[in-house]
């Protein structure tokens, strides 16, 4: 294509509203812009990037044995309340009504559509199993649109959805996706690590994310520094130690109270005491969704892990409670509750268990205790794992292990439902038997769009996107320094029409610009390969060959060019 007959507006002006490095230079250079919170249009080299990654996304996926097919985006309120999502879904759902006045909503995923459409096609045990696809625009109303393409509310996704008759089957084929997502994104040239994690609202017992590592990625990670293990920190197990054995022939000191006027946080008690932050057990009130109150003890230099808490006490939402709400319950400001003759259920994570000399609200205000024993001054009615890993944890997996944090962007993920969907929704099929089954079931999603975003988080510089080779708009920018003298416009002609013919994707900058301002723009817009045509090199006879990477340049005499450039691009890609 040529740059003058293309739309690439960029910008000289980063966006106010962009935080992520992603988000400015996808604007800057021309590749997308927001027509409302977290929509936007994808303007041509934007949508190039898109179908470069969705075809290697389908290659694999066929590959795979996956079928691909097309579900519609808006769906009937019935599928949902059959699948109990209507109501669990909330806000995300975005709903509207048709012209008869009936209950529809847009596609955030689509399990209740895919086995809707398997409960009516598929009979018996001889057509499964089976694995569909499809490539699509999503709409999720997320509360916090943000980062561009990393969290919009519509996007685009790849969703694969698998159906089997046995457990095992299905795992297997959890195993095979797993493998083909690890083949998309080395593909697309994302350095990246699959993470175990949590399934949300999707469901399902058994799942691992994608997760490309990148500072700005707004999920947290942790691996271990030995072995495999690797977890979303809202997953990440928390290895728990036994308490001390105790000395009973230790005299411990009693159980005091101290006035901590006006201190109410764990550091500023802290501080105020000269003491550090692991000798605090901190006191959390939570509501669950049932309206109870429930209080949750840390370790003072700990963070509860509100997942765990809310899998521990069986209930889907749980939220601090308000001030209000926790001194109307127990008399107490907040600041100075504690476990010692709280009138609430107490739960404890597991790091608070034998704790000695412990600092804790005294549910008094300004008042804390101190020299508490745990075992001796109070008993919560549970110990669990409760809190979120951190770096130099022990890792839960192996024997010498240490946890490490990292930042991710979760561009996939894979789920092994097995019969949540199908038993709720009737998706049955025939055994050899005669006898009617549940149907296993797992799902599959990569964010295409969001990929756009990690793979420019990973791949950037000062002057702007560098793409991986393989997902890149174009793969070779053709630049003639001056488009209005004859020879190197009839150079860079000549060469854009041979490396065409050659099955080379080329962008040819025609446009009558100032040379910086096209070495600029090219910068900015990132294609790997650039091909300067210059007055004084082609007089001896040479091209500059320049990586958009590492700024390196050669100079490849005219005749061999494309054989040059078709040369680096093979050995690129199979790398
Ligand atoms: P997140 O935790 O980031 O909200 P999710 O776990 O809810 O994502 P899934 O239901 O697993 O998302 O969707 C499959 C994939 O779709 C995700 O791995 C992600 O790459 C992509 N995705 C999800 N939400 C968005 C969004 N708001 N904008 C862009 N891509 C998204
Ligand atoms: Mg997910």
């Amino acid at each position: 294509m040529r740059w003058s007959k293309t739309l690439i507006p960029t910008l000289k002006e980063v966006p106010a509203d962009a935080e992520v490095i992603s988000h400015k230079l996808l604007v800057r250079a021309g590749y997308i812009r927001q027509i409302s919170r977290g929509i936007y249009d994808y303007f041509p080299l934007a949508l190039k990037v898109i179908r470069k990654i969705e075809t290697i996304v389908r290659q694999e996926m066929d590959r795979a044995g996956a079928q691909e097919l097309l579900l519609p985006i808006s769906s009937p309120a019935e599928l949902w309340q059959e699948s109990g999502r209507w109501e669990y879904y909330g806000k995300e759902l975005l709903r509207f009504k048709d012209r008869h006045e009936r209950d529809f909503c847009l596609g955030p995923t689509h399990e209740e559509l895919i086995t809707d459409l398997v409960r009516r096609s598929v009979r018996s045990y001889r057509e499964l199993p089976i694995n569909l696809y499809q490539v699509q625009t999503k709409f999720r109303d997320e509360v916090r649109p943000r980062f561009g393409l990393m969290r919009g509310r519509e996007f685009i996704m790849k969703d694969a959805y698998s159906f089997h008759t046995t457990v095992e089957d299905c795992r297997r084929e959890y195993d095979n996706m797993y493998q083909a997502y690890k083949r998309i994104f080395t593909r697309c040239g994302l350095s990246f690590r699959p993470v175990e994690a949590d399934t949300g609202a999707i469901g399902g017992s058994l799942s691992h994310e994608f997760q490309v590592l990148a500072e700005s990625g707004e999920d947290a990670i942790v691996s271990c520094d030995q072995c495999e293990y690797a977890a979303n920190v809202e997953k990440a197990e928390v290895k728990g130690k036994p308490p001390a054995a105790r000395d009973i022939s230790e005299e411990l000191p009693k159980l005091e109270k101290v006035a901590t006027p006006g201190k109410k946080t764990v550091p500023e008690v802290a501080e105020f005491l000269k003491l550090g932050a692991n000798k605090f057990i901190k006191t959390l009130v939570y509501k669950t969704d049932s309206g109870d109150l429930i209080a949750a003890l840390v370790r003072g230099d700990h963070e509860i892990n509100e997942l765990k808490l809310r899998t521990m006490l069986g209930c889907r939402e749980v939220t601090l409670a308000d001030e209000a709400a926790v001194t109307a319950a127990t008399g107490v400001v907040t600041g100075y509750i504690g476990p010692i003759g709280l009138s609430l259920r107490v739960v404890a994570d597991l790091s608070v268990h034998g704790m000695r000399g412990a600092v804790t609200g005294a549910n008094e205000a300004n008042t804390h205790y101190v020299d508490i024993d745990q075992e001796r001054d109070f008993t919560p009615s549970a110990f669990a794992d409760l809190r979120l890993a951190v770096a130099g944890d022990p890792c839960p997996r192996c024997e010498s292990g240490k946890l490490q944090s990292h930042r991710g962007i979760e561009v996939g993920q894979v789920f092994y439902l097995g019969t949540k969907y199908s038993e709720k929704m009737g998706a049955t099929y025939l055994d050899a038997e005669g006898r009617e089954q549940p149907i296993e079931m797992g799902c599959y999603g990569i964010g295409i769009s969001r990929m756009v975003a990690a793979a420019v988080e990973q791949n950037n510089d000062a002057n702007g996107i560098i793409w991986p080779l393989a997902i890149a708009p174009f793969q070779v920018l053709v630049l003639p320094i001056n488009y209005k003298e004859d020879k190197l416009r009839d150079a860079g002609e000549k060469l854009y029409r041979d490396l065409q013919r050659a099955g080379v994707e080329v962008l040819l900058d025609d446009r009558d610009e100032r040379a910086g301002v096209k070495f600029k723009d090219a910068d900015l817009v990132g294609i790997p390969l650039r091909v300067t045509i210059g007055a004084k090199g082609l007089d001896k006879g040479f091209f500059e060959l320049r990586s958009r990477r590492d700024g390196k340049t050669e100079e490849v005499p005219v005749g061999e060019a494309v054989k040059v450039i078709t040369e680096k691009i093979a050995q690129a890609v199979q790398g």
